[in-house]
């Protein structure tokens, strides 16, 4: 079903009046949910870019048990609460089968990560929604096993789905995980869904956000996720890897000079 020999045409993933796919997309916004005024303070610099669609992860699959886990429902609360304040749509990522139910009422894209690409009842559960999904290729995972997990959300009915390539494990040290830049022309061509590249994840680092942004356009992408804190240096995850509200400026800057956005 998501094979592109199936189905030639794109699919374009509707997120209110966004078209994922049809014009490159930016999603910015914080790694977790952690005030109000913290969200509130990225979602007006979105907003005065121009962007519609906020990320923020409020249910965090953090790798120690002693680091934050995020607000939960409080978070999606949060997010939902701001994002209605700047008419800006919510991506955020749900990790329980069974709160998936719950998250259609709060976010208008439910995000699947990466550590859960092959969960497969969470997969199942986000292809009985009309919710868009927003699905992260696994840390370890194959293009193939990355399109078979894509197919268990659209086989139960839910062809929204948007792929995120964010990086896979490799030997690399001085990048957090390597991107995999040629997943993206090869999922273009083998499928017919839009395709995302994280340039936060994936790299770990916040100085080589503007290459790799261009990068990832230039191979086709469908857009690009990134991480925008308003302090990094106080961020309760990802601290390394966030652009503050002023880089997150130059990096548009540098993609609309470019004409990449
Ligand atoms: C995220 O985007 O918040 C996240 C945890 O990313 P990933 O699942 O790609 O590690
Ligand atoms: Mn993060």
């Amino acid at each position: 079903l998501v094979s592109r020999k199936r189905h030639p045409e794109d699919t374009i993933v509707k997120v209110g009046d966004v078209e994922v796919g049809r014009k490159p997309v930016m999603i910015a916004g914080p790694c977790s949910v952690e005030t109000e005024e913290q969200v509130d303070t990225v979602a007006k610099g979105l907003a005065e870019q121009g962007i519609k669609l906020i990320r923020g992860g409020a249910f965090k699959p953090r790798t120690s048990p002693y680091d934050f886990q995020g607000l939960g429902i409080e978070g999606l609360k949060i997010l939902r609460k701001v994002a209605d304040r700047y008419g800006l749509k919510v991506v955020s990522e749900i990790v329980n089968p069974a709160d998936i139910e719950m998250a259609t009422q709060y976010v208008d894209v439910i995000q699947l990560g990466a550590r859960n690409m092959q969960n497969f009842e969470l997969l199942k559960a986000a292809g009985q929604v009309k919710t868009p999904v927003l699905l992260k290729r696994g840390l370890a995972a194959t293009i193939e096993e990355f399109l078979f997990a894509a197919e268990y959300i659209v086989s139960r009915g839910n062809n929204q789905v948007i792929l995120v390539e964010r990086g896979i494990r490799t030997y690399e040290k001085w990048t957090r995980n390597t991107l995999d830049i040629l997943a993206v022309p090869i999922l273009k061509q083998e499928s017919h869904l839009p395709v995302l590249v994280d340039i936060s994840h994936s790299a770990g680092r916040k100085d080589i956000a503007i290459p790799i942004a261009k990068a990832a356009l230039a191979a086709g992408a469908d857009g690009i996720m990134v991480e925008v804190h308003p302090d990094p240096a106080v961020a309760l995850s990802d601290a390394n890897q966030q652009l503050n509200l002023d880089q997150f400026n130059e990096l548009m800057t540098a993609l609309k000079g470019s004409q990449l956005l």
